[in-house]
């Protein structure tokens, strides 16, 4: 009996071979090798040839250097914090492309000289939302928070309502970061009713500024009261306090179909003197934080120590710039979408499917924005609806397709997946058919 081990193709052996030696050169030499190491395993183990070692190793490469891989949203929810909130569009994924070497994010080519960072998304921004008269722009929206407080509340008091001390997900609770900078919360109201005199009251030479938190997850009904922004910054007009809104979603404007979420044009109109957003909901943009308003209020932001720990990398403001300057961004053509056209892709992929013997048929479904916003406002939808089986397999597919289990259905839903990916997901629903 020869030991199997004396058949393992050596490690150097396998380095060597020429097509290895390419994937080592794109992928990094470590990564080959460890996909050499567990190859060798496999072979010990008489699960692989060993003539067919070099193909078992080529088999178990990623495509990237990196681990994350793309993932088709079939679930409905337009901004999915799981699956990396909003996807750039093309455009902004060629300026990250451009920004990604050495660039002139801080270099004045003109003149040689350094010169101000991330000045063209800032520009981007203003234009954007005219009420502003500046920006500036941090890692996420609860950096912006982090900033703000830190910056006009450490050491005093922030007033809010009790209603808007909200947790937005995975624990991360907006009263917890606020107290964490260093500023005293103020608390005013109740859960459910807050009134202006419950703000007046509050107010003192300890305030710091006054501070509303838009509930982006969830609704309050029933017997309810809220002090809106425009009521507020009449109260505050000439206390010299900031009214500071965050709004969350980063919708510029307002939008038809979501008359409930506010918008950054419309807080500064109000009176707000410092609005807050996130970049990857709503805006469908980078990981962001936006802080628009008076230039007074964001000169005092970008001047504090805390600015330089919370500023974003180049790519972020390649592809922010992008995203407001280019095209619809995919989470805006998805929250436009009508619902003969989402209703055309689910019977067209339905029909494919059935066709190929799977026990497919298109049905209407209920879409939601998600994390970024809108809770409980429905979005009409189309789905393709698939034996439950469908949903791990697809999961686990290539490309993983994430759907979800309604009833004893899987169901794909298409509004929160782009027209482009239709023939992805076709491919991966019809792989998972073939034993
Ligand atoms: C989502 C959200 C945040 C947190 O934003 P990140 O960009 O995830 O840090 C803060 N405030 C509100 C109102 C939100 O909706």
């Amino acid at each position: 009996m020869t030991d199997p081990r004396r058949q393992v193709p050596r490690t150097d052996t396998l380095l060597a071979d020429p097509q290895l030696a390419a994937a080592g050169e794109r992928l990094g030499r470590g990564l080959v090798k460890g996909a050499v190491r567990r190859v060798q395993q496999r072979i010990r183990d008489g699960e692989v040839a060993p003539p067919d070692a070099v193909d078992a190793v080529l088999a178990s490469l990623p495509t990237t250097a990196g681990s994350l891989r793309p993932v088709l949203n079939a679930t409905g929810v337009l901004v999915h914090t799981n699956l990396g909130r909003a996807p750039l569009s093309e455009a902004a994924v060629e300026a990250v492309a451009a920004a990604s070497g050495t660039t002139d994010v801080e270099l004045d080519l003109g003149t040689g000289r350094r010169g101000p960072r991330g000045e063209a998304a800032i520009a981007a921004l203003v234009a954007a939302v005219p009420a502003a008269e500046a920006a500036i722009v941090v890692n996420n929206c609860a950096a912006a928070l982090a900033l703000v407080a830190t910056a006009l509340g450490a050491g005093r008091e922030l007033v809010l309502a009790r209603g808007e001390l909200v947790e937005i997900g995975d624990g991360f609770r907006i009263p917890e970061l606020l107290g964490a900078t260093g500023a005293r919360l103020r608390e005013v109201g109740t859960t459910n009713r807050v009134t202006l005199a419950d703000y007046r009251g509050a107010l003192g030479p300890d305030t710091g500024a006054v501070l509303k938190v838009h509930p982006s997850n969830f609704v309050v009904r029933g017997f309810t009261r809220a002090v809106e922004v425009g009521e507020l910054a009449a109260a505050l007009a000439g206390t010299g306090v900031p009214l500071i809104a965050d709004v969350g979603s980063g919708l510029l404007r307002p939008h038809p179909t979501l008359p409930d979420e506010p918008d950054l044009q419309s807080t500064l109109e109000a009176g707000a003197d410092l609005v807050l957003a996130s970049g990857d909901k709503l805006l469908g943009g980078p990981q962001a934080g936006l802080v628009l308003g008076r230039t007074d209020l964001v000169q005092r932001l970008r001047r504090h120590p805390l600015y330089r720990a919370l500023r974003v990398d180049k790519t972020t403001l390649a592809a922010l710039e992008a995203t407001l300057r280019g095209p619809l961004p995919p989470v805006q053509e998805m929250l436009a979408a009508d619902l003969e056209g989402l209703r055309a892709r689910a019977r067209a992929l339905a029909a494919r499917f059935a066709e190929a013997g799977i026990d497919a048929v298109a049905v209407d479904a209920d879409a939601r924005v998600g994390g970024g916003g809108a809770p409980e406002q429905p979005l009409p939808s189309a789905a393709v609806s698939l034996p439950p089986s469908f949903a791990e397999r697809l999961r686990q597919g290539a490309p993983p397709v994430v759907g979800y289990l309604e009833g004893d259905r899987t169901l794909l839903n298409l509004r929160s997946l782009p027209p482009s990916s239709d023939e992805d997901l076709a491919v991966a629903v019809l792989d998972c058919a073939s034993p």
